[in-house]
């Protein structure tokens, strides 16, 4: 069996381990629903993936918790609308900038 010769000391040891530590994961948001996901995936809170609905979420909920993920759904559908309705610049605006 192969022994090692001599001691390695901390400092070497943490210099070895420097490039070794978990990276916190990259989220983007959802055009969706504005919830924070994983890039490339479908998203879990709306099922929805480039612009298509992949997954019925609503699907494995009971009837109670369906009702709840609908009704979210509905307030963020509008809060999403009156934003894109807010939109419009006036002149003032402009020229404050
Ligand atoms: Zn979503």
């Amino acid at each position: 069996m192969a022994v090692p010769k001599q001691k390695h000391t901390k400092s070497r040891r943490n210099k070895r381990r420097m490039h070794i530590f978990t990276k916190a994961s990259v989220l983007t948001k959802c055009p969706k629903c504005g919830q924070l996901i994983l890039p490339h995936t479908v998203c879990p809170y709306c099922g929805y993936y480039k612009g298509v609905e992949v997954i019925d979420v609503l699907k494995k909920l009971t009837k109670k918790e369906r009702k709840k993920k609908e009704k979210e759904m509905k307030v963020k559908k509008r809060e999403g609308e009156e934003k894109t309705k807010e939109k419009p610049l006036t002149w003032e605006k402009m020229s404050q900038k």
